[in-house]
Protein backbone atom coordinates (compact mmCIF):
# COMPACT_ATOMS: atom_id res chain seq x y z
CA UNK A 1 0.00 0.00 0.00
CA UNK A 2 1.19 3.48 -1.11
CA UNK A 3 2.11 6.24 1.89
CA UNK A 4 -0.16 9.30 1.35
CA UNK A 5 1.40 12.14 -0.49
CA UNK A 6 4.17 10.27 -1.72
CA UNK A 7 3.71 8.25 -4.67
CA UNK A 8 6.40 9.73 -7.69
CA UNK A 9 5.40 9.06 -10.82
CA UNK A 10 8.58 8.77 -13.47
CA UNK A 11 7.41 8.85 -17.08
CA UNK A 12 10.13 7.44 -19.38
CA UNK A 13 12.94 5.02 -18.23
CA UNK A 14 16.32 6.13 -20.47
CA UNK A 15 19.02 7.69 -18.81
CA UNK A 16 17.50 10.44 -16.93
CA UNK A 17 14.29 8.43 -15.94
CA UNK A 18 16.12 5.04 -14.79
CA UNK A 19 18.76 7.39 -12.63
CA UNK A 20 15.92 9.52 -10.49
CA UNK A 21 13.79 6.37 -10.25
CA UNK A 22 16.55 5.01 -8.34
CA UNK A 23 17.43 7.74 -6.66
CA UNK A 24 13.89 8.04 -4.88
CA UNK A 25 13.26 4.34 -4.47
CA UNK A 26 14.22 4.68 -0.87
CA UNK A 27 12.39 7.95 0.09
CA UNK A 28 9.02 7.36 -1.85
CA UNK A 29 6.88 4.98 -3.71
CA UNK A 30 8.29 4.97 -7.67
CA UNK A 31 6.23 4.00 -10.37
CA UNK A 32 7.57 3.82 -13.37
CA UNK A 33 5.84 4.14 -16.64
CA UNK A 34 7.91 2.49 -19.59
CA UNK A 35 6.71 0.54 -22.20
CA UNK A 36 9.58 -1.43 -22.78
CA UNK A 37 11.05 -4.27 -20.81
CA UNK A 38 14.49 -3.17 -20.62
CA UNK A 39 16.66 0.40 -20.75
CA UNK A 40 18.34 0.68 -23.30
CA UNK A 41 21.89 2.26 -23.63
CA UNK A 42 22.12 3.69 -26.75
CA UNK A 43 25.40 4.66 -26.80
CA UNK A 44 26.45 1.25 -27.33
CA UNK A 45 23.74 1.05 -30.45
CA UNK A 46 26.32 1.22 -33.21
CA UNK A 47 28.16 -1.39 -31.79
CA UNK A 48 25.11 -3.30 -31.21
CA UNK A 49 24.86 -3.58 -35.00
CA UNK A 50 28.54 -4.34 -35.73
CA UNK A 51 29.44 -7.05 -33.26
CA UNK A 52 26.00 -8.30 -32.18
CA UNK A 53 27.32 -11.30 -30.78
CA UNK A 54 29.46 -9.64 -28.31
CA UNK A 55 27.50 -6.44 -27.66
CA UNK A 56 24.08 -6.53 -28.76
CA UNK A 57 22.66 -8.24 -25.57
CA UNK A 58 25.21 -5.98 -23.28
CA UNK A 59 23.26 -2.84 -24.25
CA UNK A 60 20.13 -4.17 -22.53
CA UNK A 61 19.28 -3.75 -18.80
CA UNK A 62 16.09 -5.40 -17.19
CA UNK A 63 13.80 -2.92 -15.10
CA UNK A 64 13.10 -5.68 -13.02
CA UNK A 65 16.54 -5.05 -11.26
CA UNK A 66 16.55 -1.38 -11.27
CA UNK A 67 14.12 -0.76 -8.48
CA UNK A 68 13.96 -2.82 -4.58
CA UNK A 69 10.76 -0.84 -3.70
CA UNK A 70 8.87 0.95 -6.63
CA UNK A 71 7.59 -0.87 -9.91
CA UNK A 72 6.98 -0.13 -13.20
CA UNK A 73 3.86 -0.06 -15.41
CA UNK A 74 4.82 -1.06 -18.55
CA UNK A 75 2.82 1.56 -20.93
CA UNK A 76 3.10 4.73 -22.89
CA UNK A 77 1.67 7.77 -21.08
CA UNK A 78 -0.47 9.68 -22.90
CA UNK A 79 -1.56 12.88 -20.91
CA UNK A 80 -0.40 14.51 -18.08
CA UNK A 81 -1.65 17.03 -15.44
CA UNK A 82 -0.67 18.14 -12.03
CA UNK A 83 -2.12 15.37 -10.23
CA UNK A 84 -1.49 12.35 -12.36
CA UNK A 85 -0.68 10.32 -15.54
CA UNK A 86 -3.00 9.11 -18.15
CA UNK A 87 -1.93 5.77 -19.56
CA UNK A 88 -2.83 4.61 -22.97
CA UNK A 89 -4.98 2.09 -21.88
CA UNK A 90 -6.94 4.80 -20.30
CA UNK A 91 -5.58 4.00 -17.03
CA UNK A 92 -4.56 6.71 -14.61
CA UNK A 93 -1.87 7.14 -12.17
CA UNK A 94 -2.89 9.51 -9.32
CA UNK A 95 0.70 10.79 -8.13
CA UNK A 96 1.94 13.62 -5.51
CA UNK A 97 5.18 14.22 -8.07
CA UNK A 98 6.00 13.87 -11.20
CA UNK A 99 8.82 13.45 -12.91
CA UNK A 100 8.76 13.63 -17.10
CA UNK A 101 11.78 11.87 -18.78
CA UNK A 102 9.84 10.68 -21.87
CA UNK A 103 13.22 11.44 -24.10
CA UNK A 104 13.86 11.51 -27.76
CA UNK A 105 13.91 9.15 -30.72
CA UNK A 106 16.61 8.51 -33.04
CA UNK A 107 16.31 6.59 -36.58
CA UNK A 108 17.42 3.03 -36.36
CA UNK A 109 20.25 1.84 -35.52
CA UNK A 110 21.69 4.40 -33.65
CA UNK A 111 18.01 4.22 -31.45
CA UNK A 112 15.98 0.94 -31.36
CA UNK A 113 12.28 1.00 -33.24
CA UNK A 114 10.69 -1.73 -30.72
CA UNK A 115 9.50 -1.56 -27.14
CA UNK A 116 10.81 -5.53 -27.18
CA UNK A 117 14.33 -6.48 -26.49
CA UNK A 118 13.85 -9.69 -27.82
CA UNK A 119 12.51 -7.91 -30.69
CA UNK A 120 15.56 -5.59 -30.70
CA UNK A 121 18.04 -8.04 -30.32
CA UNK A 122 16.40 -9.66 -33.46
CA UNK A 123 16.90 -6.55 -35.13
CA UNK A 124 20.71 -5.98 -35.13
CA UNK A 125 21.51 -9.56 -36.04
CA UNK A 126 19.08 -8.69 -39.18
CA UNK A 127 20.70 -5.56 -39.85
CA UNK A 128 24.06 -7.15 -39.20
CA UNK A 129 23.97 -9.56 -41.52
CA UNK A 130 22.33 -6.90 -44.40
CA UNK A 131 25.61 -4.95 -43.34
CA UNK A 132 28.43 -8.16 -43.89
CA UNK A 133 27.26 -8.56 -47.19
CA UNK A 134 27.42 -5.09 -48.64
CA UNK A 135 31.03 -3.86 -49.64
CA UNK A 136 29.76 0.05 -50.15
CA UNK A 137 28.39 1.68 -47.47
CA UNK A 138 26.11 5.23 -47.22
CA UNK A 139 25.55 7.27 -44.11
CA UNK A 140 23.35 10.46 -44.10
CA UNK A 141 24.85 12.36 -41.15
CA UNK A 142 27.96 13.24 -40.02
CA UNK A 143 27.42 14.59 -36.70
CA UNK A 144 28.26 12.02 -33.54
CA UNK A 145 25.95 9.40 -34.94
CA UNK A 146 26.95 9.04 -38.35
CA UNK A 147 30.63 9.48 -37.59
CA UNK A 148 30.78 6.87 -35.04
CA UNK A 149 28.86 4.54 -36.93
CA UNK A 150 31.34 5.17 -39.85
CA UNK A 151 34.47 4.15 -37.16
CA UNK A 152 32.17 1.15 -36.39
CA UNK A 153 31.89 -0.45 -39.60
CA UNK A 154 35.42 0.53 -40.34
CA UNK A 155 36.73 -1.10 -37.20
CA UNK A 156 34.96 -5.03 -37.62
CA UNK A 157 35.35 -4.72 -41.70
CA UNK A 158 38.04 -1.96 -43.18
CA UNK A 159 37.89 -2.58 -46.32
CA UNK A 160 34.31 -1.63 -46.80
CA UNK A 161 34.16 1.71 -48.56
CA UNK A 162 32.55 3.96 -46.20
CA UNK A 163 31.12 7.58 -47.45
CA UNK A 164 29.20 10.00 -45.02
CA UNK A 165 27.38 12.62 -46.91
CA UNK A 166 26.37 15.96 -44.97
CA UNK A 167 25.25 19.26 -46.13
CA UNK A 168 27.04 20.91 -43.34
CA UNK A 169 30.37 22.32 -44.78
CA UNK A 170 31.96 21.41 -42.01
CA UNK A 171 32.42 18.64 -39.13
CA UNK A 172 31.64 18.90 -35.64
CA UNK A 173 31.00 22.61 -36.61
CA UNK A 174 31.26 24.60 -33.08
CA UNK A 175 34.19 22.36 -31.43
CA UNK A 176 37.79 23.33 -31.01
CA UNK A 177 39.44 23.95 -34.26
CA UNK A 178 42.06 20.81 -32.69
CA UNK A 179 39.56 18.08 -31.87
CA UNK A 180 38.06 18.87 -35.78
CA UNK A 181 41.66 18.45 -37.05
CA UNK A 182 42.43 15.15 -35.42
CA UNK A 183 38.88 14.22 -36.47
CA UNK A 184 39.56 15.08 -40.28
CA UNK A 185 42.98 13.32 -39.44
CA UNK A 186 41.53 9.72 -38.02
CA UNK A 187 38.66 9.69 -40.33
CA UNK A 188 41.81 9.46 -43.23
CA UNK A 189 43.44 7.06 -41.53
CA UNK A 190 40.70 4.61 -41.31
CA UNK A 191 39.60 5.22 -45.02
CA UNK A 192 35.97 7.58 -44.57
CA UNK A 193 35.12 9.09 -47.23
CA UNK A 194 33.60 12.15 -46.27
CA UNK A 195 31.04 14.39 -48.83
CA UNK A 196 30.19 17.22 -47.19
CA UNK A 197 28.62 20.56 -48.36
CA UNK A 198 25.55 18.61 -49.98
CA UNK A 199 22.34 16.56 -49.58
CA UNK A 200 21.14 13.76 -51.53
CA UNK A 201 18.80 15.08 -54.30
CA UNK A 202 16.21 12.53 -53.43
CA UNK A 203 16.36 9.36 -50.83
CA UNK A 204 17.20 6.10 -51.99
CA UNK A 205 14.45 4.00 -53.28
CA UNK A 206 15.74 1.11 -50.92
CA UNK A 207 15.08 1.23 -47.06
CA UNK A 208 17.73 2.24 -44.73
CA UNK A 209 19.99 -0.91 -43.30
CA UNK A 210 18.57 -3.14 -46.35
CA UNK A 211 21.14 -4.24 -48.62
CA UNK A 212 20.08 -3.32 -52.23
CA UNK A 213 20.81 -0.84 -54.62
CA UNK A 214 21.45 2.28 -53.79
CA UNK A 215 21.72 5.13 -56.02
CA UNK A 216 21.98 8.90 -55.32
CA UNK A 217 22.81 12.46 -56.67
CA UNK A 218 24.96 14.46 -54.18
CA UNK A 219 25.55 17.91 -55.22
CA UNK A 220 25.99 16.98 -59.12
CA UNK A 221 28.00 14.18 -58.48
CA UNK A 222 26.64 10.26 -58.54
CA UNK A 223 27.31 7.70 -55.24
CA UNK A 224 26.68 4.18 -55.25
CA UNK A 225 26.42 1.97 -52.29
CA UNK A 226 24.98 -1.61 -51.37
CA UNK A 227 23.38 -0.36 -48.22
CA UNK A 228 22.71 3.08 -46.50
CA UNK A 229 21.75 4.33 -43.08
CA UNK A 230 20.49 7.82 -42.23
CA UNK A 231 21.65 9.15 -38.86
CA UNK A 232 19.96 12.22 -38.59
CA UNK A 233 16.31 13.35 -37.10
CA UNK A 234 16.15 13.06 -33.62
CA UNK A 235 12.56 13.79 -32.23
CA UNK A 236 10.97 14.52 -29.00
CA UNK A 237 9.15 12.58 -27.29
CA UNK A 238 6.77 14.88 -25.99
CA UNK A 239 3.28 14.75 -28.79
CA UNK A 240 1.67 13.13 -25.37
CA UNK A 241 2.30 16.73 -23.60
CA UNK A 242 0.48 18.60 -25.90
CA UNK A 243 -2.02 19.94 -24.08
CA UNK A 244 -0.89 19.79 -21.13
CA UNK A 245 1.01 21.75 -18.68
CA UNK A 246 3.17 24.02 -20.07
CA UNK A 247 3.43 24.69 -24.01
CA UNK A 248 5.91 23.31 -25.96
CA UNK A 249 9.07 24.98 -27.66
CA UNK A 250 9.42 24.68 -31.66
CA UNK A 251 11.15 21.36 -30.87
CA UNK A 252 8.56 20.27 -28.98
CA UNK A 253 10.54 20.13 -25.62
CA UNK A 254 9.02 21.57 -22.07
CA UNK A 255 10.39 24.62 -20.76
CA UNK A 256 12.03 24.20 -17.34
CA UNK A 257 13.19 26.03 -14.48
CA UNK A 258 16.71 26.34 -13.04
CA UNK A 259 15.14 23.57 -10.11
CA UNK A 260 13.71 21.11 -13.36
CA UNK A 261 10.08 22.21 -12.43
CA UNK A 262 8.15 22.27 -15.02
CA UNK A 263 7.02 25.98 -15.62
CA UNK A 264 4.41 27.02 -13.19
CA UNK A 265 4.40 23.83 -11.61
CA UNK A 266 5.86 22.98 -8.39
CA UNK A 267 5.53 19.45 -8.15
CA UNK A 268 6.13 18.72 -11.82
CA UNK A 269 9.95 17.91 -12.72
CA UNK A 270 11.72 17.30 -16.43
CA UNK A 271 14.62 16.23 -17.37
CA UNK A 272 16.77 14.92 -20.04
CA UNK A 273 15.96 15.20 -24.01
CA UNK A 274 12.23 16.31 -23.88
CA UNK A 275 13.28 19.67 -21.67
CA UNK A 276 13.82 23.12 -22.98
CA UNK A 277 17.66 23.09 -20.86
CA UNK A 278 19.96 25.08 -23.21
CA UNK A 279 22.53 22.78 -24.06
CA UNK A 280 23.54 19.48 -26.49
CA UNK A 281 21.47 16.41 -25.08
CA UNK A 282 23.35 13.91 -23.56
CA UNK A 283 22.59 11.30 -21.64
CA UNK A 284 25.39 12.62 -18.77
CA UNK A 285 23.17 15.88 -18.92
CA UNK A 286 19.87 13.66 -17.95
CA UNK A 287 21.56 11.84 -15.61
CA UNK A 288 22.87 15.25 -13.54
CA UNK A 289 18.83 16.23 -13.94
CA UNK A 290 18.18 13.48 -11.90
CA UNK A 291 20.41 14.07 -9.28
CA UNK A 292 19.08 17.44 -9.13
CA UNK A 293 15.36 16.54 -9.28
CA UNK A 294 15.99 13.89 -6.65
CA UNK A 295 17.59 15.58 -4.24
CA UNK A 296 14.58 18.86 -4.93
CA UNK A 297 11.68 15.90 -4.26
CA UNK A 298 13.65 14.30 -1.36
CA UNK A 299 13.88 17.70 0.29
CA UNK A 300 9.62 18.36 -0.33
CA UNK A 301 9.26 14.57 0.96
CA UNK A 302 10.85 16.07 4.29
CA UNK A 303 9.21 19.03 4.31
CA UNK A 304 11.77 21.28 3.19
CA UNK A 305 12.34 23.68 0.22
CA UNK A 306 13.64 21.90 -3.07
CA UNK A 307 16.69 24.47 -3.35
CA UNK A 308 18.94 22.16 -6.01
CA UNK A 309 19.38 23.75 -8.98
CA UNK A 310 20.90 22.48 -12.29
CA UNK A 311 23.71 24.68 -14.58
CA UNK A 312 24.38 23.66 -17.91
CA UNK A 313 27.91 22.64 -19.07
CA UNK A 314 29.68 25.99 -19.14
CA UNK A 315 30.82 24.85 -22.94
CA UNK A 316 30.54 22.21 -25.04
CA UNK A 317 31.09 18.55 -24.78
CA UNK A 318 31.24 15.16 -26.98
CA UNK A 319 32.88 11.77 -26.70
CA UNK A 320 33.20 10.52 -30.04
CA UNK A 321 34.56 7.04 -30.28
CA UNK A 322 35.49 6.04 -33.65
CA UNK A 323 35.83 2.11 -32.64
CA UNK A 324 36.83 1.15 -29.85
CA UNK A 325 40.28 2.29 -30.00
CA UNK A 326 40.39 5.78 -31.30
CA UNK A 327 37.74 8.95 -31.49
CA UNK A 328 37.60 12.47 -29.86
CA UNK A 329 36.50 14.08 -27.33
CA UNK A 330 35.94 17.16 -26.08
CA UNK A 331 35.24 18.30 -22.12
CA UNK A 332 34.85 22.15 -20.40
CA UNK A 333 37.62 23.00 -18.23
CA UNK A 334 38.77 26.30 -16.66
CA UNK A 335 40.82 27.08 -18.96
CA UNK A 336 38.63 26.58 -21.97
CA UNK A 337 37.97 23.34 -24.19
CA UNK A 338 39.81 20.67 -22.86
CA UNK A 339 40.56 18.50 -25.64
CA UNK A 340 41.07 14.76 -24.95
CA UNK A 341 43.25 12.39 -26.46
CA UNK A 342 42.34 9.06 -28.30
CA UNK A 343 43.51 6.66 -25.14
CA UNK A 344 41.48 9.22 -23.16
CA UNK A 345 37.98 8.97 -25.74
CA UNK A 346 38.85 4.64 -25.77
CA UNK A 347 38.89 4.79 -21.96
CA UNK A 348 36.16 7.20 -20.85
CA UNK A 349 34.16 5.82 -23.61
CA UNK A 350 35.26 3.52 -26.59
CA UNK A 351 36.18 0.37 -24.77
CA UNK A 352 33.40 -0.32 -22.56
CA UNK A 353 30.70 1.85 -23.99
CA UNK A 354 29.69 2.88 -20.58
CA UNK A 355 28.78 -0.77 -19.72
CA UNK A 356 29.92 -1.13 -16.54
CA UNK A 357 28.32 2.04 -15.17
CA UNK A 358 24.94 0.73 -16.32
CA UNK A 359 25.29 -2.67 -15.03
CA UNK A 360 26.04 -1.00 -11.72
CA UNK A 361 22.49 1.43 -11.88
CA UNK A 362 20.60 -1.59 -12.64
CA UNK A 363 22.18 -4.42 -10.09
CA UNK A 364 23.17 -6.42 -12.54
CA UNK A 365 26.33 -8.90 -12.86
C1 LIG B 1 24.11 6.37 -30.97
C2 LIG B 1 24.02 7.32 -29.81
C3 LIG B 1 25.11 7.46 -28.96
C4 LIG B 1 25.04 8.31 -27.89
N1 LIG B 1 26.13 8.41 -27.08
C5 LIG B 1 26.08 9.24 -26.02
C6 LIG B 1 27.18 9.33 -25.12
O1 LIG B 1 28.20 8.67 -25.29
N2 LIG B 1 27.11 10.16 -24.07
C7 LIG B 1 26.01 10.91 -23.84
O2 LIG B 1 26.00 11.66 -22.85
N3 LIG B 1 24.93 10.87 -24.67
C8 LIG B 1 24.94 10.05 -25.75
N4 LIG B 1 23.86 9.99 -26.59
C9 LIG B 1 22.69 10.85 -26.33
C10 LIG B 1 21.75 10.16 -25.37
O3 LIG B 1 21.37 8.89 -25.86
C11 LIG B 1 20.50 10.98 -25.07
O4 LIG B 1 20.85 12.27 -24.69
C12 LIG B 1 19.73 10.28 -23.95
O5 LIG B 1 19.11 9.12 -24.49
C13 LIG B 1 18.70 11.15 -23.28
O6 LIG B 1 18.23 10.47 -22.15
P1 LIG B 1 16.74 10.68 -21.61
O7 LIG B 1 16.68 9.99 -20.30
O8 LIG B 1 16.34 12.10 -21.69
O9 LIG B 1 15.79 9.94 -22.65
P2 LIG B 1 15.86 8.57 -23.44
O10 LIG B 1 17.13 7.86 -23.18
O11 LIG B 1 15.46 8.92 -24.82
O12 LIG B 1 14.71 7.70 -22.75
C14 LIG B 1 13.38 8.03 -22.83
C15 LIG B 1 12.52 6.84 -22.38
O13 LIG B 1 11.17 7.27 -22.34
C16 LIG B 1 10.33 6.27 -22.88
N5 LIG B 1 9.13 6.94 -23.39
C17 LIG B 1 8.98 7.66 -24.53
N6 LIG B 1 7.73 8.13 -24.63
C18 LIG B 1 7.07 7.71 -23.52
C19 LIG B 1 5.72 7.88 -23.05
N7 LIG B 1 4.79 8.57 -23.72
N8 LIG B 1 5.39 7.28 -21.88
C20 LIG B 1 6.31 6.58 -21.15
N9 LIG B 1 7.59 6.39 -21.57
C21 LIG B 1 7.95 6.96 -22.73
C22 LIG B 1 11.17 5.61 -23.96
O14 LIG B 1 10.73 4.26 -24.18
C23 LIG B 1 12.57 5.66 -23.35
O15 LIG B 1 12.90 4.50 -22.64
C24 LIG B 1 23.88 9.10 -27.67
C25 LIG B 1 22.78 8.98 -28.52
C26 LIG B 1 22.84 8.08 -29.58
C27 LIG B 1 21.62 7.97 -30.48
Amino acid sequence: MTQQGRTVAVVGGGYGGAAVAKALDEHADVVLIEPKDGFVNAAGSLRALTQPDEWAERIFYPYDTLLKNGGQIREYASAVDAGGVTLASGERVEADYIVLASGSGYPYPAKTRTDSTAEALAHFKATHAELAGADRVLIAGAGPVGLELAGEIKAVWPEKSVVVVDPAEELLGGYAEELRADLHGQLDELGVRLRLGAAFDAEPAVEPGVAGTVAVAVGGERIEADIWFRAYGATTNSDYLADGLAPLNARGQIPVTARLNVDGHGHVYAIGDVTDVAEEKRAGSAMRHAEVVAANIIAQLQGGEPVAEYRPSPGRVVLLPLGPEGGVGQVPSEDGPSILSRSAVAEWKGRDLMHSKFAELFNVA
